[in-house]
């Protein structure tokens, strides 16, 4: 019954079936991006109730009386995407009218239509047999009026259905729209993906090198971290001295309140000390000051002794008798004592002589000639080298203050003089002359002064003057020995000075280099001595030091020759003898000797007389010695008297020479200061 009702229906719903593919078709309108995916998805909903319906005719009708499609779409939101879905019904409902027309089209000619029988003519050739009508084949206005109904039914679907289609149509139009948007979205989107890609990619390079970075840094950090251990274990070893240092320090400190503590005290102390030493210091200066008044004073006070002393001094020193030599008479020689006594220093010399000639005419012996004689000090053989050297010691400082001395040695030969000048034979120290001691004066007395503000210095020469040529006793190497070669000379044109050309001036500042001076001097007599007999005797032996002094602070300078004289022999020739073998060398020698001798007391005498022409330079000697010898000079000669009684002639010629020397008085003495 139910296929027979439906069949003209299903006539319709087969050509909407067989539509289904326009439907589909037109559902596939190429649609942009992924609203097309969802299109065809939404179109799958749709076509699965088509192939529901197709199959069962049951539910084909159960879904077309009673649901129309269309409405259902509208429902689905236009962003599904459902575009395509829409189209469906549309389709269906055209075909739907469509194959109602070709029904009533079939159906016009009615009873025109003899072919078909009856009950089979309204129901489709295709369903009949299939689903039975319910109206019998006879009713035909049954039929006809089903198919009114049915008609106005698919007439008013019609209508739905294009109204349906009109709303699909503006919802096409609608997704349309959508799709190029989303077409524009999408190529954005596109875009924007390769960028983000390429950033992706940018990003993951990053990563790559983030990474490598990343493991570099990883296997820094684990070197950081071992290097972080050790550094811990510096740490606790640091910590744990950083511990014992502030052990160290708190006591350090202790000690350092203590330390300031004391400190300030010694500030204070310091301080004080400070003011003490601040007057101290004026005090120095002012005692520097009367120290210097008070050396100043000294010397001149001492200038003045030396000239109340006399500038012309003679002491006499008789030499003890050495072993072998006949012993002198008793009496033949008398040391008289002074007005205060046998304290007193001896003055007085007394020489006996007793005249033979006398006793021969008269045939009694005659009594003994005294000859008395007196001098500024008389030295009996037992004097020691200190006891002579220390009544000179004032005159050789003089030479440090500026005056200029001369201290001569004069006498016989074998009386002493040598022994006097320069001491006796060997090391001992007692028997150092007055050179060696004269000098360790100076330089003492040099040092001392020092500490005033002088400073000194000292240049020795040593030179023999023999046959009135000059030689140095300070020559060395070949010149040893040799002689005649030194001339003397002025130091420049117009100056006083006076110097030995190619003798040594050695400076010296001890007595080890005097010393030496000395011993060389005494070697270069030696060899001298083998080419020409006993010729130290026989010339004069010139010592001469040059003293110069300065005080600095005070702009002062000082200087003076101090000569130390050993001169030749005194003894006259012996008539008997001159014109014997080899004496004529010897009376030349003699000549000479006692020419420069006789010079040097004509020189004295002269400046005695306060004549107006020395005759210095009438002999080697005075002419080497004229700036010690005179009115700024102090002199000093020893007469050194053998104590034999065979000697008693050349000793009291010796006295008398010493005795006139001794009365002479040179003028006030000068120092040369500048
Ligand atoms: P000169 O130089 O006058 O010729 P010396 O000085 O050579 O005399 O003395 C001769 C000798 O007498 C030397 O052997 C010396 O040692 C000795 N003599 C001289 N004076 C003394 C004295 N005062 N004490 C001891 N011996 C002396
Ligand atoms: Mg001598």
């Amino acid at each position: 019954m139910e296929s027979q009702q439906r069949s003209p229906l299903l006539e319709v719903k087969g050509n909407i079936e067989l539509k289904r593919p326009l439907v589909k078709a037109h559902s596939r309108l190429p649609l942009p991006g992924s609203s097309f995916k969802r299109g065809r998805d939404q179109m799958e909903d749709v076509v699965e109730p088509e192939k529901k319906r197709t199959r069962g005719p049951g539910t084909a009708s159960k879904f077309a009386a009673s649901q129309p499609r269309a409405p259902v779409r509208t429902t689905v939101p236009p962003t599904q995407g459902q575009t395509a879905a829409p189209k469906l019904p549309k389709k269906t409902g055209l075909r739907c009218s469509t194959a109602v027309a070709t029904v009533l089209k079939n159906q016009k000619p009615g009873p025109a239509a003899p072919a078909q029988k009856p009950g089979t003519a309204a129901a489709p050739p295709k369903l009949e047999g299939k689903k039975p009508s319910k109206r019998p084949a006879w009713d035909l206005k049954g039929q006809l009026c089903d198919l009114n109904a049915e008609l106005k039914c698919c007439r008013e679907k019609t209508r739905t259905l294009d109204q349906e289609n009109q709303q699909l149509r503006d919802q096409l139009r609608e997704a349309q729209q959508q799709a190029t948007d989303l077409g524009a979205e999408r190529r954005t989107l596109e875009g924007e993906l390769s960028r983000v890609r390429a950033q992706a990619e940018q990003g993951q390079q990053e990563l790559g090198n983030l990474s490598a970075h990343v493991l570099e840094l990883e296997e820094r950090l684990s070197t950081q971290e071992s290097l972080v251990e050790e550094l811990q274990k510096e740490q606790l070893g640091l910590q744990e001295e950083r511990r014992g240092l502030a052990t160290r320090l708190e006591e350090q400190e202790k000690r350092l309140q203590a330390s300031e503590a004391a400190l300030s005290g010694s500030q204070a102390e310091v301080a004080s000390l400070r003011k003490e030493t601040a007057a101290q210091v004026a005090l120095l200066a002012e005692r520097g000051e009367r120290l210097h008044w008070l050396e100043m004073e000294r010397r001149r006070l001492h200038n003045q002794l030396q000239e109340l002393k006399g500038n012309i001094r003679v002491f006499c020193r008789v030499r003890p008798v050495l072993p072998g030599e006949p012993t002198p008479p008793p009496g033949f020689l008398l040391f008289p004592s002074g007005p205060g006594g046998p304290s007193d220093p001896s003055t007085h010399v007394s020489l006996f002589r007793s005249d033979e000639r006398r006793g021969t005419l008269s045939g009694v012996p005659a009594a003994p000639t005294r000859y008395d004689f007196s001098f500024d000090r008389v030295f009996p053989p037992g004097s020691g080298q200190d006891e002579v050297f220390e009544e000179i010691a004032m005159l050789v400082q003089s030479a440090l203050d500026g005056y200029p001395v001369c201290i001569f040695a004069y006498g016989q030969t074998g009386s002493g003089k040598t022994f006097t000048m320069e001491g006796g034979p060997g090391e001992d120290p007692q028997m150092e002359g007055l050179i060696p001691r004269a000098l360790r004066h100076l330089f003492s007395v040099a040092q001392e002064l020092s500490s005033q503000g002088w400073t000194y210095s000292f240049v020795a020469s040593y030179v023999e003057i023999y046959n009135e040529t000059v030689r140095d006793l300070l020559a060395t190497g070949t010149r040893k020995g040799q002689g005649g070669d030194c001339e003397i000379r002025r130091v420049g044109p117009g100056s006083e000075e006076l110097t030995v050309t190619n003798a040594r001036y050695v400076p010296v500042s001890c007595e080890g280099e005097v010393e030496a001076l000395l011993h060389l001097a005494r070697q270069n007599r030696a060899v001298a001595r083998t080419a020409q007999n006993e010729r130290s005797s026989r010339s004069h032996s010139v010592f001469q030091l040059q003293i110069s002094g300065e005080h600095a602070g005070r702009g002062l300078q000082c200087g003076a020759p101090l000569n130390l004289v050993d001169l030749a022999g005194s003894e006259r020739l012996d008539p008997g003898l001159a014109f014997g073998p080899g004496e004529r060398e010897r009376l030349r020698e003699t000549q000479a000797i006692n020419s420069s001798l006789s010079t040097l007391g004509l020189v004295i005498m002269a400046l005695s007389n306060k004549e107006s022409h020395v005759p210095y330079r009438n002999s080697k000697l005075t002419y080497l010695l004229q700036n010690s010898l005179g009115g700024s000079a102090k002199m000093l000669m020893f007469v050194n008297i053998s104590p034999l009684e065979e000697n008693a002639s050349e000793s009291l010629n010796s006295l008398r020479f010493a005795s006139k020397v001794n009365q002479c008085v040179i003028g006030t003495a000068q120092a040369n200061r500048k």
